[in-house]
């Protein structure tokens, strides 16, 4: 299963759904390395911080391979450094097939179950069980195809249709929704087809070898391919991946898997995770068996100082454990108090685990590269900016921040356009910026006025 997992082709870019494109990160499609891992100046959306980019890219591909389980990196460095950027850059190289759980260290803090077990779920949703299937694949030639309408006068789509096939001898009921697939595509006497017991996906074998759109009008169940001989092969192995997180819920007793809908899954008891853990350990260990199980997992967990010390020591323990996902955290903040306890410590952060983990400093950009970065946002964002619009916001990021400039992007495209500009100029970053403050300038605002607020 390693050896597989290593030989995977792992997609470079991952789609850019509409909804993403207006996420703070949406325009990062991957770090940027030539395939010497070395980073690009600007290249998928990022921009400068080779440093990190060039260790990021010893971790994404440590965890391609499968090395790096129960390993964990921190990423540490000032506010609008691109610490999130450079863990979304990771999720995005790795593609869909990986899991990559996202999230922030305040959201561990529920009414709902305790600090531990929101952890522990964290941890779950990000293994990935990843189990390859092979299907039962029924090759023959059609000898005879034959439609039953049924006496009921519903019409062609409904009826039973029966194949033969010369290898098998055996008649099969496709069911109702085949016919109308099957006459559009036309499968005739002496065609050779494929039929995949355990999905009902036919293949039609085409004599010219090449590929043809899929067809799947009728949805996956009745997807008809031109399949290659050679591609046949890969169609017997179906590779499924399920979390961790979804084998407690669906075997918990109390919540059934329609928990996993509506998010209601409550806390999972010990010995559910116990049982599972071995199980799907012992089926790892024994992979003679089970050649197709692979773990492929990544946590990433941001403004990880918002944990306390039972969460830390939770991390310490769950990163002994043979199941555990690779963790990737992120902090803006230094020496700190760790939280629930009175010690400082370099970013909050527990020395003992400060200890395993792999860190890496990200730092302060130059004017070029604020430039550019808000440059790449405005292209994201459809909006243009004049060349000395451009100047102006780069300062702002430059004694700002970068995220309040980016921030500004939007806000001054919609002013540029209600006065039917097509290109933001000076006078539009004057105007958002003086109606939205920043955090300096919020905070001195704050502390001129505080006797009027309430506390
Ligand atoms: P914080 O500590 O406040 O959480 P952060 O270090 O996680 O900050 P990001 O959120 O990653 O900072 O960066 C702020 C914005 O700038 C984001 O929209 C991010 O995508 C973008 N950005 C940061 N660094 C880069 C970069 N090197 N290339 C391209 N975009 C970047």
């Amino acid at each position: 299963a390693m050896k597989q997992m290593a030989t995977t082709k792992v997609p470079e870019v991952r789609d850019i759904t509409r909804i993403e494109r207006i996420g703070a990160h949406s325009h990062i499609r991957g770090l940027g390395l030539d395939d010497a891992l070395e980073p690009r100046q600007v290249s998928q959306g990022m921009v400068g911080q080779l440093a990190s980019r060039r260790a990021a890219g010893l971790i994404l591909e440590m965890i391609k391979d499968g090395h790096i389980a129960g390993r964990a990196v921190l990423i540490a460095g000032q506010p609008g450094t691109g610490k999130t950027a450079i863990a979304m850059g990771i999720a995005q190289s790795l593609g869909t097939d990986t899991p990559f759980t996202a999230m922030a260290g305040s959201e561990i803090f529920s009414l709902e179950m305790s600090k531990t077990e929101a952890l522990s779920q964290a941890f779950r949703k990000a293994i990935g069980v990843r189990i390859k299937e092979e299907t039962e694949i029924i090759e023959g030639e059609v000898v005879e195809i034959q439609i039953d309408r049924p006496a009921t006068g519903t019409g062609a789509k409904v009826g039973k249709l029966t194949l033969k096939t010369t290898e098998m001898e055996t008649i099969y009921d496709l069911g109702s929704k085949m016919i109308e697939s099957l006459s559009k595509e036309r499968v005739q006497a002496g065609d050779v087809i494929t039929i995949d017991k355990a999905t009902g996906k036919i293949s039609k074998l085409g004599r010219s070898f090449t590929r043809a759109r899929d067809y799947d009008a009728m949805g996956a169940q009745t997807q008809f391919v031109q399949c290659p001989e050679g591609e046949l092969q890969k169609r017997k192995e179906v590779v499924h991946t399920v979390s961790l997180h979804e084998i407690d819920v669906i075997n918990s007793r109390t919540q059934g898997f329609l928990a996993l809908f509506s998010g209601d899954t409550g806390e999972i008891k010990s010995e559910v995770r116990e049982q599972i853990n071995a199980k799907v350990l012992s089926l790892v260990m024994d992979l003679k068996s089970f050649p197709g199980l692979d773990l492929i997992y990544v946590l990433f967990i941001d403004e990880v100082h918002m944990l306390d010390m039972e969460c830390f020591s939770f991390l310490n323990r769950a990163l002994e454990s043979d199941l555990s996902p690779v963790l990737i955290m992120a902090t803006n903040r230094g020496i700190t108090r760790i939280r629930g306890t009175n010690y400082q410590s370099p970013h909050g952060i527990p020395i003992d685990l400060l200890d395993r983990l792999l860190i890496i400093a990200t730092s302060p950009y130059t004017e070029k590269e604020t430039r550019q970065i808000l440059k790449i946002r405005c292209e994201e964002e459809d909006v243009e900016l004049s060349e000395e619009a451009h100047t102006v916001l780069t300062r702002i990021g430059q004694e700002t921040s970068l995220r309040y400039a980016i921030q500004l992007i939007s806000t001054a495209g919609l002013v540029c356009r209600k006065r039917r500009g097509t290109e933001v100029q000076v006078e539009d970053i004057k105007r958002v910026y003086s109606l939205f403050l920043d955090e300096s300038r919020s905070s001195q605002y704050m502390k001129e006025y505080q006797d009027s607020f309430l506390f």
